[in-house]
């Protein structure tokens, strides 16, 4: 008797348009110099559905340039980044403002100095993205900015200017501006090393919330521990190629490379 269903089935063809298990976004031979000085030399990298992976390594390496290339903050000389369902731009031949636009609604960036608008209130701030870039309804932005605030304890710091908050209370609001974009991938490049350490504590938690909803996310940061905790992968770079990846007991506990035991002994 013929077996029913009993081949394995190629997930990508289980959903039209190839699908839910291809990567949140692809990132292929990612090149990018600054004159001299070749800071991305060939990066490979692919981030799943759900996944928390955490770009560490010396600074210099070029953590924060491949943030901003899949963020479309930077033009890379080469190579290719992929969203799913989404943006697919080659890089090496001219870019257009609207791809570069495109790269930048499909990912949220969480920046180090949070990068707050001085002159505008936290909600102000929260739907700028979603009224102006987005062209959603204003009454719709603030309703949602209003619930993401709750969620992160600033509810009533709503019409307050970020020099009023604490850093802390600041880096909550960058959060919550990139949430409130809807993105796919979440970017967070260093986004505790400005705090005072007692303030630390109150950012890394809402992050950890954020994986353990699910969120797909990359974050560059140098606390190995809060990575060992909360990412699915980490990746070592150094140079500007990558290094070492894997599971963060492999990678931060028994490296396979020299360079990630020098560095990874180093901090942790
Ligand atoms: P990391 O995040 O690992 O510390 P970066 O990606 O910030 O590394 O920087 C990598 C290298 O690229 C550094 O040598 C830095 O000086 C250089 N660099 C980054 N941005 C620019 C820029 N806009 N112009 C010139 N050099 C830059």
């Amino acid at each position: 008797t013929p077996s029913e269903g009993g081949t394995p089935s190629d997930p990508r063809t289980q959903s039209e348009g190839g699908g839910a298990n291809d990567p949140i976004v692809a990132v292929t031979e990612l090149r990018k110099s600054f004159g001299e000085n070749h800071v991305l030399k060939s990066i490979d990298l692919s981030v799943a559905q759900g996944q928390v992976l955490a770009l560490i390594g010396p600074s210099g390496s070029g953590k924060t340039t491949v943030l901003r290339c899949l963020n479309g903050l930077e033009i890379p000389d080469g190579g290719r980044v992929a969203f799913r369902a989404g943006p697919s731009v080659e890089f090496g031949r001219p870019v257009s403002r609207r791809q570069l636009a495109a790269l930048r609604d499909r990912s949220g960036m969480v920046f180090q100095h949070y990068n707050l608008f001085p002159h505008r209130t936290v909600l102000e701030n929260v739907i700028e993205g979603p009224v102006q870039v987005q062209k959603r309804p204003k009454d719709e932005a603030v309703r949602e900015a209003e619930d993401l605030l709750r969620r992160v304890g600033l509810q009533d710091k709503k019409d307050q200017y970020p020099h009023q908050l604490s850093g802390g209370q600041q880096q909550r609001v960058g959060i919550v501006r990139a949430l409130a974009l809807k993105p796919a991938l979440l970017l967070f490049d260093e986004p505790t090393s400005a705090l005072d350490p007692e303030l630390v504590g109150e950012v890394l938690h809402v992050i950890k919330e954020l994986a353990d909803e699910g969120w797909t996310m990359v974050m560059v940061t140098h606390e190995l521990a809060f990575a060992r905790e909360v990412a699915t992968e980490v990746v070592f770079m150094d140079g500007g190629v990558v290094v070492e990846r894997g599971h963060p007991d492999q990678v931060l506990r028994d490296p396979r490379e020299e360079r990630t035991r020098q560095f990874v002994h180093r901090l942790l």
